[in-house]
């Protein structure tokens, strides 16, 4: 365990944000004081339906947009009125994220894909490629380097992502769908190894996820209802999912009060 994991102060937290959007003449409150704090080595599933906020949450989380009100604090420091340079620094040092959508450069391979970032960040060539090389090689893309995003199956287009976002060093990993574009069978394997990469690193994360059975590969979850942010277990809650004219084929959604 690494002294970043046995620091058990939080390396991520929200207080009570909030976040309205424009709506003609009236406006869409989506957050409405979501508060969370997640410490090191923590992983945590962010679960809501479709439209709850939850990439609005990552993305003030991520230091992407600013909230309407609230504080985003990262190791303590509060982020929200840092100037936009400084917010910069912040996320290149301390964030990583993952999208839905890889979002890979198609011109460049594997290798370059993942050491990109970091050269663009000034990190000298031979070890950009060097962390690179061993991320790729942990995701069990080590024979596959030098291929285009072409070259690689969807699973593995989005294993080049997740180097990409862990390439940094960050302390805290953000992840929106993860893995929400791929087949259910090439989903599970790709988030496992995501989270087992994860732990091995030592990182906080935190998952937007509306599959229940990837959020409970995770230490705990928040469920966001309502705008707020609310303890939940998502293995447990999967029985409110079924209401007598739930659609079968909906399943997979999260349950919108599931503390009722
Ligand atoms: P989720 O990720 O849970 O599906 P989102 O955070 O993407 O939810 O969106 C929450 C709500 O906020 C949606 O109704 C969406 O249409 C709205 N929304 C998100 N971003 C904007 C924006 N920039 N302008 C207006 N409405 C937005």
């Amino acid at each position: 365990m690494s002294d970043k994991t046995m620091d058990q102060r939080p390396i991520l937290e929200l207080r009570d944000i909030t976040r309205s959007f424009r709506e003609g003449e009236g406006a869409l409150r989506i957050l409405r004081g979501a508060s969370l704090q997640i410490r090191p080595g923590e992983i945590v599933a962010l679960i809501g339906p479709s439209g709850a906020g939850k990439s609005t949450l990552l993305h003030i989380a991520g230091l992407l947009e600013r909230p309407d009100e609230g504080m985003v604090l990262l190791g303590g420091i509060d982020c929200v009125d840092l100037p936009d340079r400084e917010r910069t620094y912040m996320r290149r040092a301390e964030l990583g994220f993952v999208y839905q959508a890889h979002n890979l450069l198609p011109e460049f391979n594997a290798l370059e894909n993942v050491a990109m970032p970091e050269l663009i960040a000034g990190t000298p060539k031979q070890d950009a490629f060097a962390e690179a090389t061993r991320l790729l090689t942990l995701l069990g893309l080590g024979e596959r380097l030098l291929h285009l995003p072409t070259e690689l199956s969807g699973g593995e287009q989005q294993r080049v992502a997740i180097a990409r976002a862990l390439a940094n060093h960050p302390r805290v990993l953000l992840a929106d769908e993860p893995t929400g574009n791929l087949d259910p069978k090439t989903s599970k394997m790709v988030f496992e190894e995501l989270i087992h990469l994860v732990r091995r690193e030592g990182l906080a994360a935190l998952i937007a996820t509306h599959n229940l059975d990837l959020a409970a590969k995770m230490d705990r979850a928040l469920v966001l209802h309502e705008g707020k942010l609310v303890e939940g277990r998502p293995a447990q809650a999967k029985p409110a999912i079924k209401t007598p004219t739930a659609d079968p084929d909906e399943d997979q959604d999260p349950p919108r009060a599931p503390f009722a």
